[in-house]
C-alpha cells in the first residue's frame, strides 16, 4: 500500500513539468527503453540488427522514427522471444487483446507494472472528474476486483459489472449502485441503451459518463448527453499498452499520458485515404515493450495548448481501425471508415453492420428505431455504392440489435473466402 502511495505520488509530478523537462523525461525514458529492449528482447535485437539500427542512434523523439514499426502479427510470431529473457511467467500477468481484427495477443505484464496501470488508469479518472466520495461503477470489462483499502474508508466506491453478465442483471445491478460516475465499455452500453429506449436516466442520472468513442454515433452521443445532462469524456486505450489517452472536461480532444507513452499518428499506407493512424511505443514497460507498435486507429495530433492547462499532448478521438478494408473489384481498396461516415449520416440508424461477403457484395444490417421506409433502406444502398465508387452490389436488411461479442462490437468484417 505504501508503495502504492509512492508511486501515486510520482505519477502526479509530471503533470506540472514545463514542455521542456517533459520533452526531457520522454527522451530519458525512451532510450532506457530501448536500450532494455536491445539488450533483452530478442526479438528487438534481431529486428534491429536488420534493420541496421543501433540502440545508441536513438536519442531524442526526433530519432524515434529511425525505429521500424511492429505489427500485431510480427509479435505474435516472435512469441516468447518478445519478452524480456529471463520473464518468470508463473509470477506475471497474462491477459488477451480481444481479437478484434485477427488473431489475439497475449500480453505479459509484472506484478509491478499491473500497479502502474492501475495507478496511471487512476490519475487519469481524477483528472477526469473523479472525487472520493462518487460511487464509480465499471460496466463491461472481462474480469471484476475486490475491493480495495480505500474503500473501507468509504473512498473512491467501486462496483465492476463484467461482460458476460446478462443485460436483465446488468440493469438491475446499475439501479442497485448508482453510480455517481459511470465508466462504460461501448458494446455494453450501447447495448443497456437500447434496452432502455436511450434513456439511462431511467435508472440512473450519473453525473459522469466515461466511455470511448467509435461506437457510439454522434447524434446517440448527443441524445444520452441531453438526457442526463452530464458530460460523456473520451478515453482511449489497449490491451497492448494501457490507458493512452482521456479527455479532459474542455473536450476537445484526448490528452496523451505522455509520461508513459509516446503516441506518433502517421499516414498509413497502402490506404491511399489521407488518414493517419496510430503508432506507440511504451516507456515504462520492461517485461514486454512495444517499440513503435503499430495500433492502427484513426487518429491525428493536435496543435496547440490545450485551455485546461494540461501539457500532455492532445490526440483527436480515434474513429475506427484503417486496418478494415474494403477489397474493391478494381484491386484497390478502401478504409471501411469512410462507409461509416455515409451510414452515420442516416440519424434513424441505432446500430449498424457492414459486411463483404462477395468481391462486389456488401451487406448492411441495420436496426432502426422505428419502421423504415424502403425509400430510405434504396437511399443508404445507393449512397455507400456511390462512396465504394466502383460497381457494387449492396443490399441493406433490416434487423433487430446485434449483441456485442467480447464487449467489442464489429462493426465492419470482411467476409470473402479468397
Ligand atoms: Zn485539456
Amino acid at each position: 500500500m505504501i508503495r502504492k502511495l509512492v508511486e501515486f505520488v510520482r505519477l502526479q509530478r509530471p503533470l506540472r513539468f514545463s514542455p521542456e523537462k517533459l520533452r526531457a523525461l520522454q527522451e530519458r525514458r525512451l532510450r532506457a527503453v530501448v536500450r532494455h529492449a536491445y539488450e533483452h528482447v530478442p526479438f528487438y535485437r534481431t529486428l534491429w540488427d536488420e534493420a541496421g539500427i543501433r540502440p545508441e542512434a536513438v536519442r531524442t523523439l526526433e530519432d524515434l522514427p529511425r525505429l521500424p514499426i511492429v505489427t500485431r502479427p510480427q509479435i505474435q510470431r516472435a512469441g516468447r522471444e518478445a519478452l524480456a529473457r529471463g520473464t518468470d511467467l508463473a509470477a506475471c500477468r497474462r491477459t488477451s487483446t480481444t481479437g478484434h481484427s485477427g488473431q489475439p495477443l497475449e500480453v505479459v505484464l509484472s506484478d509491478a507494472e499491473v500497479r502502474t496501470r492501475l495507478l496511471v488508469e487512476f490519475r487519469t479518472l481524477i483528472r477526469m472528474g473523479l472525487r472520493p466520495r462518487d460511487r464509480l461503477v465499471i460496466l463491461g470489462p472481462a474480469t471484476g476486483r475486490g475491493p480495495h483499502w480505500h474503500e473501507r474508508l468509504g473512498l473512491f466506491r467501486t462496483h465492476v459489472i463484467v461482460i458476460g453478465t446478462p443485460l436483465e442483471e446488468q440493469i438491475r445491478l446499475l439501479e442497485r449502485y448508482q453510480p455517481t460516475v459511470l465508466w462504460a465499455y461501448p458494446g455494453c452500453l450501447h447495448a443497456v441503451l437500447h434496452r432502455l429506449d436511450y434513456r439511462l436516466s431511467r435508472i440512473v442520472r450519473p453525473r459522469l459518463l466515461i466511455t470511448s468513442s467509435a461506437v457510439l454515433p454522434e447524434h446517440l452521443r448527443k441524445r444520452l448527453e441531453d438526457d442526463l445532462g452530464c458530460p460523456i469524456l473520451n478515453s482511449y486505450a489497449s490491451m497492448e499498452t494501457g490507458r493512452i489517452a482521456a479527455e479532459c472536461r474542455e473536450r476537445n480532444g484526448l490528452h496523451v499520458n505522455a509520461d508513459q507513452l509516446i503516441v506518433e499518428c502517421l499516414p498509413d499506407p497502402p490506404v491511399p485515404s489521407g488518414a493517419a493512424t496510430t503508432v506507440v511505443t511504451t516507456l515504462t514497460a520492461r517485461t514486454m515493450p512495444m517499440i513503435r507498435y503499430r495500433l492502427g486507429d484513426i487518429a491525428s495530433l493536435m496543435p496547440g495548448r490545450c485551455p485546461c492547462g494540461c501539457i500532455f499532448p492532445r490526440i483527436t478521438a480515434p474513429a475506427g481501425r484503417q486496418d478494415d478494408l474494403v477489397r474493391l473489384p478494381s484491386g484497390r481498396v478502401q478504409a471501411s471508415w469512410r462507409l461509416q461516415a455515409v451510414i452515420r449520416r442516416f440519424p434513424e440508424i441505432d446500430q449498424y453492420r457492414v459486411v463483404q461477403d462477395g468481391r462486389a457484395h456488401i451487406t448492411i444490417r441495420v436496426c432502426v428505431r422505428k419502421p423504415w421506409p424502403e425509400e430510405r433502406c434504396r437511399r443508404l444502398g445507393a449512397a455507400v455504392r456511390e462512396a465504394l465508387e466502383e460497381d457494387f452490389d449492396v443490399e441493406v436488411r433490416l434487423t433487430e440489435f446485434m449483441p456485442a461479442r467480447n464487449g467489442k462490437f464489429r462493426d465492419f468484417e470482411y467476409a470473402v473466402r479468397d
